[in-house]
């Protein structure tokens, strides 16, 4: 946990969120800044930089992380759903605390932004 992290903060309760999901190591909740009609994010409990940093050190925590955005997906969107890892600020990565996007209900436009 880092005092000055968003995600850190929502995951120990010091923040209020809309949790969809949690398990031992996971947290879903929705994005506060939706840009679909399903915006969730799935974030490790622990924290780990981003994705990258999160599958070298724990496998098994990004394999939990994959497992619940399907279980969003499933839930909200009949399981047709885009995950994005945004990585480093030049793939749009804002807050540097692992977390997959579950984005779902609209179509998909391909290449994305
Ligand atoms: P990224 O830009 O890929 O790092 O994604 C960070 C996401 O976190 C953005 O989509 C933000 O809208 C979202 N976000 C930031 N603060 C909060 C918050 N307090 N609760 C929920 N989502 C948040």
């Amino acid at each position: 946990m880092t005092a000055e992290c968003v995600f850190c903060r929502i995951v120990a309760g010091d923040l209020p969120a809309a949790v969809l999901v949690e398990t031992d190591t996971v947290l879903a909740f929705r994005d506060i800044a939706p840009q679909a009609p399903v915006h969730v994010v799935v974030v490790p409990k622990e924290h780990h930089t981003d994705v990258a940093a999160l599958a070298a050190v724990d496998p098994a925590g990004l394999a939990e992380v994959v497992k619940v955005a399907n279980e969003v997906a499933e839930r909200e969107a009949e399981g047709e759903y885009r995950l994005v890892f945004n990585t480093g600020p030049d793939a749009g990565q804002s807050v540097f605390h692992a977390h997959g996007h579950v984005l779902a209900g609209r179509l998909m436009g391909w290449p994305p932004g």
